[in-house]
């Protein structure tokens, strides 16, 4: 991680992390440092007496986890702001109005904040979390151009966010966007912690969520053994460990490769009967000759079993009918995603019946502008039904999914924005 300037040359500090496994407390804390870049060591504590050694009664105290900072500051079950503040990272707008407010800091958003505060818009780029969005989340992007060994998802993203730093775009981590007004000249953003940010032209840019299962008392177990996505932070927890992944695609297939590097064994469940159709054969082929990897094909997980952490699963085979449970601690969801955009709605912002934002030319009706839309031009290529407002990356109708394609349209919707601005 770099500074607030964006300079690299900062040694990033060593965080202690002290928790129990299966705390969803933890897990958070550990997913966001990994997710920032910030190295960090976890220390599981197993006993009563180790956690009283540290300060809090038992390892099932509510003041899990404990994290110390290098300087000697120590957190108690601290939260992503909390945790952000402290790093130095956390700010509150410099300006009173911006050219460009961009929501959400995966590809889609770190591109376009990099392109629009290097072509000298003032430019406040928010995101609820840590930046890198899903591709954060990934152990190993192969397939991003000019990276032939690949790169993880975490050290793509720090890059972006110092080279966005640089041209001056402020970053606002750990600040939610919420449904704003964007009927005025200038449209008014709120954060979900009362924040107000002013900008004449907008970028969404909030990506998908990851899907869930669907099954019986799932919130439970929710990073207290079942995750969602490639879980790059984890992986060296599972050492010895026996892991499930769910999914047939590429972030599974990464995922899968990541932890066989660890654990005893990595089972990839998939609901088809080949990983051929959905699998990059990159991949495929990486999978077929790992030997502590195995897949069940026509399967599904059908059950959830533990109490409070994840201790069993079971599994269906759809083709024989039967039933087995696994013993494991170890789930990770990688089933693709559902925009999240209920927002869009109460704002005006028309959606598509599968809840992706709907721009450019797929808002046109026989050539025509749709009903309301206040001007004699077309809405431009990545422009919403209300003018200014654009969406970049995969919360877009019809975006391919990908790493360079969300990258390539947050260049894009800046040069849309240039656009829109010039002609008052
Ligand atoms: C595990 C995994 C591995 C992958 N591997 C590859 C790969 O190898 N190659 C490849 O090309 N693609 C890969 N992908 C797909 C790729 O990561 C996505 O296509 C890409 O991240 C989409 O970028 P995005 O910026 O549109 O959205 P996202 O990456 O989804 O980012 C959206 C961001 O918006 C934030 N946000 C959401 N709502 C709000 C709000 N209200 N206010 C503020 N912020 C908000 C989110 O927290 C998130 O950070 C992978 C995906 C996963 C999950």
């Amino acid at each position: 991680m770099t500074d607030e300037n964006g300079s690299r040359d900062v040694q990033p500090a060593i965080v202690k992390v002290f928790g129990r496994t299966g705390c969803a407390a933890a897990y958070a804390v550990r997913d966001l440092l990994h997710r920032c870049d910030v190295p960090f060591e976890w220390i599981e504590l197993k006993t009563d007496e180790q956690a009283r050694a540290i300060g809090v009664d038992s390892i099932n105290d509510s003041r899990l986890p404990v994290c110390v900072f290098p300087d000697g500051a120590r957190m108690q079950n601290p939260s992503i702001r909390q945790i952000t503040e402290k790093l130095g990272w956390f700010r509150d707008p410099s300006r009173s109005e911006y050219d460009v407010a961009i929501y959400g800091a995966g590809p889609a958003g770190l591109s376009a904040a990099v392109y629009a505060a290097s072509e000298g818009l003032a430019t406040a780029l928010v995101e609820r979390n840590a930046i890198g969005g899903q591709a954060g989340t990934s152990p190993k992007i192969e397939n991003y151009l000019g990276f032939p060994a690949g790169i993880s998802g975490a050290d793509l993203a720090e890059r972006a966010r110092e080279q966005a730093c640089r041209f001056g775009a402020e970053i606002l981590l750990a600040r939610e966007g919420i449904p704003g007004e964007l009927s005025a000249g200038n449209r008014v953003g709120y954060l979900a912690d009362g924040t107000k940010i002013i900008a004449r032209s907008a970028i969404c840019a909030t990506g998908v969520d990851y899907r869930r299962l669907g099954l019986f008392g799932e919130d439970r177990f929710h990073s207290a053994g079942v995750y969602y996505g490639a879980g790059a932070s984890e992986a060296s927890l599972c050492r010895n460990e026996y892991v499930f992944v769910v999914g047939g695609g590429n972030s599974a297939g990464q995922a899968a490769l990541h932890f066989s590097r660890f654990a005893e064994k990595v089972t990839i469940v998939v609901r088809h009967d080949s990983l051929k159709s959905t699998l990059s054969s990159y991949l495929l082929d990486r999978i077929n000759s790992t030997k502590n990897i195995e897949v069940f094909t026509n399967t599904e997980v059908t059950a959830l079993r533990g109490n409070g952490i994840l201790r069993a699963i079971t599994l269906k085979n759809h083709r024989t009918d039967k039933n087995q449970t696994c013993n494991t601690r170890w789930l990770f969801v990688c089933i693709g995603g559902a925009p999240h955009t209920e927002w869009a709605t109460g704002v005006g912002v028309a959606r598509d019946e599968g809840g992706y934002l709907v721009t450019g030319p797929d808002l046109l009706r026989d050539g025509r502008p749709p009903d309301g839309w206040p001007l004699d031009r077309n809405p431009y290529y990545l422009e919403t039904n209300v003018p200014g407002v654009f969406a970049a990356g995969d919360v877009r109708r019809g975006s391919v999914k990908r790493c360079a394609s969300a990258v390539g349209e947050g260049a894009m919707a800046v040069m849309f924005v240039h656009r829109y601005l010039a002609s008052g």
